[in-house]
């Protein structure tokens, strides 16, 4: 008598005997008969593998194999990109998308990303106009620059400027400030790649405006500041204050260029956050460039942004790279919806979601807390539920050191934390969340209030699934 692995594996359905089954009829009018081939062959290795590995004792019935072919279609057709829920509490989450877009920012990439628009066309002369000039004015009022000029990121931007202005000359820049952001980005190797020889000034710790002002040869072609925006030096430190490096670069007729990475518009000290810089404030203590993102504090699409005096934007407009750097309309068109509201205060904050979330108190914290938490427990999951404070992050190598008072929705399940925390992602809605203390935890700062119902129902489904 063969052994009963055998014997299974012998009732296993052909292919063509699969393509047959009523169950799959519907599916051979929606898929093609090549994708429903491959799905059924792929649900049929997968169950000889199950048998071979001992996990099978029987077949599983035939409508069961059918419900895992349709799966499997319906699987190979989703999205690779696709929505998640972040419940890491990190605002800013480079892995999850970074900033969330306004509302407000739909309806533009709708009304000109699919119609035609005037990108590169001016209304008025009827005549071929440039597709950097939409975002002129309000960058300019927002700023105080002289000129704007948009690319796809910051990285980009500093690309370009430094290509610019500095080609085959050196660019002076603190020990302190050549770092790494964001992985692969690193300053030495920037102002590299765009031609540049790094001279670096003074210490990791200290430099002084004496150590600049020695570093200066007939070769400098740029004054390089970078915000060490993800650490920070601590302790016996020093650096120089923008003014009087922008008086030095003056008296060398030296630009003094500012990498600003996040950006921001508005003072974020009114959300506890410490005192930096604006843009506005680094161009009005002398910067004479400024490059920033769309999509870090500033809460829009991914951009570079740069501002400065219109010499070097000027300069800028006209270098080759500018093309293979250049901004997309739809990344346009958002980032002109998401700079609009910044025209209002009270506006922004009420219609940026980045904004928003930093903004929350640790009180409305508390609130969506109990209520998500509520809603969890009226499910009746096996789940134990709890409330209890915790920190947020801002993330996008912004304040470093800064944490957000919150709170969080912890679970714990029958399963290890690390078990219950890939089952939360594996979801239609994938639900992200940190484990802390053989917890997971969601943080409802960075969990609207509208998701609560989406993420309950995913909760649902999740835990109510057989054999896991
Ligand atoms: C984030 C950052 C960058 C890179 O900006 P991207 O928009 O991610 O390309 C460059 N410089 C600084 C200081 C940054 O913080």
């Amino acid at each position: 008598m063969a052994n009963p692995i055998q014997q299974i594996l012998a009732q296993l359905p052909a292919v063509d005997e699969c393509l047959k089954w009523e169950a799959l009829r519907t599916a051979s009018e929606t898929y093609s008969h090549q994708q429903l081939k491959d799905a059924i062959q792929t649900v049929l290795n997968q169950t000889r593998q199950r048998v071979l590995a001992g996990e099978l004792d029987q077949l599983p019935a035939q409508t069961v194999i059918a419900a895992t072919i349709l799966d499997c279609l319906q699987a190979a057709q989703k999205f690779s990109l696709q929505r998640v829920i972040n419940g890491t509490g990190t605002v800013l989450h480079t892995n999850l998308g970074r900033s969330v877009l306004s509302p407000a920012v739909q309806q533009q990439v709708e009304q000109t990303a699919f119609h035609y628009s005037n990108l590169e066309f001016e209304l008025a002369t009827g005549k071929r106009g440039s597709r950097y000039e939409h975002l002129t004015k309000v960058i300019q009022t927002l700023t105080g620059a002289e000129d704007v000029l948009v690319v796809n990121n910051n990285a980009a931007a500093v690309l370009l400027v430094l290509s610019t202005l500095a080609p085959q000359q050196e660019v002076l820049v603190s020990r302190g400030e050549l770092v790494e952001i964001g992985g692969a980005f690193r300053i030495p190797e920037v102002i590299t790649a765009a031609g540049g020889v790094i001279r670096e000034v003074g210490t990791t710790n200290k430099t002084h405006l004496a150590d600049y002002a020695a570093a200066f040869t007939d070769t400098t072609g740029a004054l390089l500041k970078v915000h060490t925006s993800n650490y920070r030096i601590v302790g016996f430190t020093e650096s120089v204050p923008l003014p009087e490096l922008a008086a030095l670069a003056k008296e060398k007729a030296v630009p003094l260029v500012n990498d600003l990475g996040s950006g921001l518009l508005l003072d974020m000290r009114r959300f506890g956050l410490p005192y930096e810089p604006t843009v506005k404030e680094c161009l009005a203590q002398g910067c004479d460039v400024v490059t920033f993102s769309g999509d870090k504090l500033l809460g829009g699409p991914q951009a570079g942004i740069i501002v400065g005096k219109r010499v070097f934007i000027e300069q800028m407009k006209k270098n080759q790279l500018l093309r293979a750097l250049r901004i997309d309309k739809m990344t346009l068109a958002a980032l002109e919806a998401t700079l609009q509201l910044y025209l209002t205060e009270d506006v922004a904050l009420k219609e940026i979601p980045v904004l928003k979330m930093l903004a929350q108190t640790a009180e409305e914290c508390r609130q969506k807390a109990e209520h998500l938490a509520t809603l969890i427990k009226q499910a009746q999951l096996k789940l134990s539920v709890t409330v209890s404070p915790d920190t947020s992050a801002v993330g996008g190598g912004s304040y470093p050191e800064h944490l957000l008072p919150t709170f969080v929705v912890s679970l714990e399940a029958d399963q290890t934390a690390e078990k219950l925390q890939t089952l939360l992602r594996s979801g239609e809605l994938p639900i992200i969340s940190r484990i802390k203390n053989e917890r997971n935890l969601l943080d409802v700062r960075t969990i609207d209030e509208s998701e609560f119902v989406p993420l309950v129902a995913q909760l649902k489904k999740i835990m109510n699934e057989p054999d896991l």
